[in-house]
């Protein structure tokens, strides 16, 4: 049964004259995690911000819960894609962290700016999606006070915290020091348990062979292939993802 979240058609991006994304169609149904991969400037990053809406394309169609963010020929309206937008949380291999608010305030933020809540509702959500995330006993500390792991945990807390029904993730375990990997994606592992749906870009290929429903291999702006984990890992039908994979071996 086909029950859509997220569904791209035709999708075309470019920046002045180069075209990063030249026509990528995609559906990822709910509670699907869905894993991409493909060489550094192959447009990964561009065709996730392009389905949160930080970058608007040049042409096709990305649609939320079968609600478009842009209707196809109609003016862009800020306010109606700023509330599509909160629906989908996105987490960066930068974690984006205010460096003078405290873990607890910079989850807390975008509760009382964005979603209106009161200064007391927003610590009670804000402290709920710490401790999910295991920082209970970090929630006064300064980013600067706490380790690469524990910011980009405190980043997914603060994207959780808005309750979205879909998570991208871009190399959220890339700036990090290998020995701090595991924390970040157990947290990540638990939220595809829960039956989040999910995006993710990552180079860590156990883990999108373990989590991963469906594996989307990216070449030149393009979806090249794509299959179950072991389809696209044990048995590559094109070239390129072969290539591509025994890069990385
Ligand atoms: P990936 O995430 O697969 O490494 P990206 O989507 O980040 O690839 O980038 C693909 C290409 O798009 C790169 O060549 C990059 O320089 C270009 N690009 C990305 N964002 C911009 C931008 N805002 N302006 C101009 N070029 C961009
Ligand atoms: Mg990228």
């Amino acid at each position: 049964m086909s029950n859509p979240m997220i569904e791209v058609e035709k999708l075309h991006k470019s920046f002045g004259q180069n075209e990063i994304l030249k026509g990528i169609t995609l559906t990822i149904e709910k509670g699907e995690k869905v894993v991409i991969i493909g060489p550094s400037g192959s447009g990964k990053s561009t065709l996730l911000r392009c389905l949160n809406y930080l970058e608007l394309p040049t042409a096709g169609t990305v649609k939320i819960n079968g609600e478009y963010f842009v209707e196809p020929g109609k003016k862009y309206n800020e306010n109606h894609v700023a509330k599509l937008r909160t629906n989908i949380g996105m987490v960066f291999q930068r974690f984006n962290l205010f460096p003078t608010m405290t873990a607890l305030e910079n989850v807390m933020a975008a509760l009382t700016k964005v979603r209106q809540k009161s200064t007391t509702e927003a610590r009670q959500i804000a402290t709920r999606y710490l401790e999910k995330v295991g920082l209970a006993d970090r929630m006064n500390h300064y980013p600067s006070q706490l380790s690469g792991g524990q910011q980009q945990r405190i980043a997914i807390a603060r994207s959780l915290a808005m309750e979205p029904e879909a998570m991208l993730f871009d190399e959220a375990t890339s700036a990090l020091d290998p020995e701090l990997v595991g924390e970040v994606l157990n947290v990540i592992r638990e939220l595809a348990e829960e039956g989040m749906t999910m995006v993710l870009v990552t180079h860590e290929m156990s883990f999108a062979q373990e989590v991963g429903d469906r594996v989307i291999f990216m070449d030149d702006g393009l979806i090249i292939e794509s299959g179950s984990p072991d389809q696209l890992f044990r048995n590559p039908q094109h070239d390129r993802t072969k290539t591509f994979l025994q890069r990385l071996k």
